[in-house]
């Protein structure tokens, strides 16, 4: 049976060591970190989540707001907002939640943040200094998975893995921070041919291609480590029971064949806010000059 990598479990030692530094350095710095959400419409699910990442930055000091525009919002208003976000002194950092709805310009948007408060790691300048290996804002899902894969022990050198999607978001980065660990990384996708022959190759296997129970028992490869990206809501079975998420992988089936497995929930999702807050404390530190930076979360021995 395999182990289970505890997304939640990590973010909270995350937390732990985010809100040490926060009150370390806070007199240093002057003022605590900031956060600026940018939400346009009503989308339910981009609300839950800016709900959690708002409760999670109180947890550990950082001082969030939401600016919320209607779905009516132009362009220019919300390229606005982001503008005054970029001058204001008492922001660190940026996230402009996606989806944006039509016929809003999203990847616009995502240029328009100054880079040192790129939080996310989606500005072409954070995704560069990642393909080079520079020091910088690193995107926050793929971030949260190499954490989980050194917190769980994982032996990464000259081992073979196959990430499913190739997204900016999490796909791209996610291949390229894997073949900085020296794994021989391939990447599928939509188009790839015989995919399962891929993944049953794949020492590591990382699914983040949005699909529900894409992945099944006779993909994985025995005591292959399973990392699931995928979210996805499972709407209630009938009135008064509770809607329900999965992932892209069919946990209870590839359970017993992998070595570890990420669940879902409790696995990338709650890395992925964890690494949304360490940038932002990262960016705080760099803007007020604290030196020392973040206190590492110890890896096991
Ligand atoms: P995306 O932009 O839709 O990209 C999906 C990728 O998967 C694309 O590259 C697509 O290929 C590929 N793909 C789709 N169907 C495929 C199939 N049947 N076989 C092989 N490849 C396939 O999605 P995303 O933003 O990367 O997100 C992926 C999933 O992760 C979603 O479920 C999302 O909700 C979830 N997510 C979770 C977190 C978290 O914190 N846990 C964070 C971000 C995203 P093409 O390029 O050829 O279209």
């Amino acid at each position: 049976m395999a182990k289970r990598l505890n997304g939640q479990a990590l973010a909270a030692r995350y937390e732990t060591s985010l809100r040490t530094s926060v009150a370390q350095h806070l007199t240093t710095a002057g003022c605590p970190p900031g956060l600026a959400v940018v939400r346009v419409g009503d989308d339910p699910a981009s609300g839950v989540y800016v709900g959690r990442k708002a409760q999670a930055c109180g947890r550990v000091g950082i001082r969030s707001r939401i600016i919320h525009h209607p779905a009516t919002a132009s362009q220019q208003e919300v390229l606005e907002s982001i503008c005054r976000l970029n001058a204001d002194p008492a922001c660190d950092g940026i996230l402009v939640q996606l989806p944006m709805p039509a016929p809003l310009n999203a990847r616009q948007l995502l240029l328009a943040v100054d880079p040192a408060k790129d939080v996310d790691g989606l500005h072409p300048l954070n995704l560069g200094r990642l393909v080079r290996g520079e020091p910088g804002l690193r995107p926050c899902t793929p971030a949260g998975v190499m954490a989980l894969l050194a917190h769980g022990g994982i032996a990464l050198e000259g081992i073979r893995a196959l990430v499913i999607g190739r997204s900016i978001l999490v796909g791209q980065p996610m291949g390229i921070m894997l073949q900085q660990a020296n794994v021989t990384v391939t990447v599928a996708h939509s188009r790839t041919r015989n995919l399962a022959d891929h993944c049953r190759q794949a020492e590591l296997l990382v699914a983040a291609a949005g699909q529900p129970g894409l992945v099944g028992a006779h993909w994985v490869r025995p005591e292959a480590v399973v990392v699931d990206v995928g979210i996805h809501r499972v709407p209630p079975p009938r009135q008064g029971t509770r809607a329900t998420l999965r992932g892209d992988v069919c946990f209870a089936e590839v359970e017993p064949r992998a070595s570890h497995i990420t669940p879902v929930p409790g696995g990338v999702g709650p890395m992925t806010v964890a690494m949304l807050l360490w940038n932002t404390v990262q960016a705080w530190q760099q803007r007020c000059g604290v030196v020392g930076g973040i206190t590492p979360v110890p890896l096991p021995r």
